[in-house]
């Protein structure tokens, strides 16, 4: 079965991700962290997106394509969670004609509690674990909970661009979700919920799709 999780910067679908790998043994599939890995690594591909990725413009539908025809394959016969694609149209066109999709969970939070995420959010540069300055700190300042290592802001989650990555949301996936609501697919979840009420309402729904 694959799921995705559709929503915009912050609105925690990488948690609710983390939380069907780690709690349903999903195979998780993240675009923003498969992408963050190939720049920390300066492979070729990393350094081809490492600009755009920067100042939060979207990569283009080819290169994602081609990651994702790669991670399926990869994974078949798994339940698969998509973290970050499709974003645009064109990559759920993609996925529709190579994939059958279970559902697509819209974790829906207002733009202004967003902001107020996206700012403060730290991650773990080793292990990708999520951190907020006040909401959820690491026991130990600058320091991953899990794995020790350094924690940091990513860069398009600095101030001037967490203002257009929101624009490119409302303007390339937003049209996304209308795409699935008229095939049956979509599902609203209330975002501005606790993390733990969000996972709750997301088994809810894994298991009415399963049935
Ligand atoms: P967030 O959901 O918080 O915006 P992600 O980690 O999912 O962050 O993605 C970070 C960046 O990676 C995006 O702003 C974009 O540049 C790139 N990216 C990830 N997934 C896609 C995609 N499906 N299509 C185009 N660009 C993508
Ligand atoms: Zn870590």
């Amino acid at each position: 079965m694959i799921v995705i999780l559709m929503g915009a910067p912050g609105a925690g679908k990488g948690t609710q991700a983390d939380y069907l790998m780690r709690e349903n043994a999903f195979y998780k599939i993240s675009t923003g962290d498969i992408l963050r890995r190939q720049i920390e690594s300066k492979t070729e591909l990393g350094r081809s997106v490492e600009a755009i990725m920067n100042q939060g413009r979207l990569v283009s539908d080819s290169i994602l394509t081609a990651v994702l025809k790669l991670e399926l394959e990869n994974s078949r016969g798994k339940n698969i969670v998509l973290d970050g694609f499709p974003r645009t149209i064109a990559q759920a066109e993609w996925l529709a004609k190579n994939e059958q999709i279970a559902g697509v969970l819209h974790i829906d939070v207002d733009r202004e509690e967003l902001i107020r995420r996206i700012e403060g959010r730290l991650v773990c540069s080793q292990c990708q674990a999520v951190y907020h300055a006040s909401e959820k700190p690491p026991k130990l300042a600058g320091k991953c909970d899990r794995c020790s290592s350094e924690l940091k802001v990513r860069r398009d989650d600095e101030r001037d661009r967490v203002e257009a990555r929101l624009d490119v949301y409302t303007r390339e996936t937003e049209p996304v979700l209308g795409f699935y609501k008229k095939n049956g697919k979509y599902f609203r979840v209330d975002g501005a919920r606790s993390q733990a009420e969000v996972s709750g309402r997301i088994k809810e729904l894994l298991s009415q799709l399963e049935r």
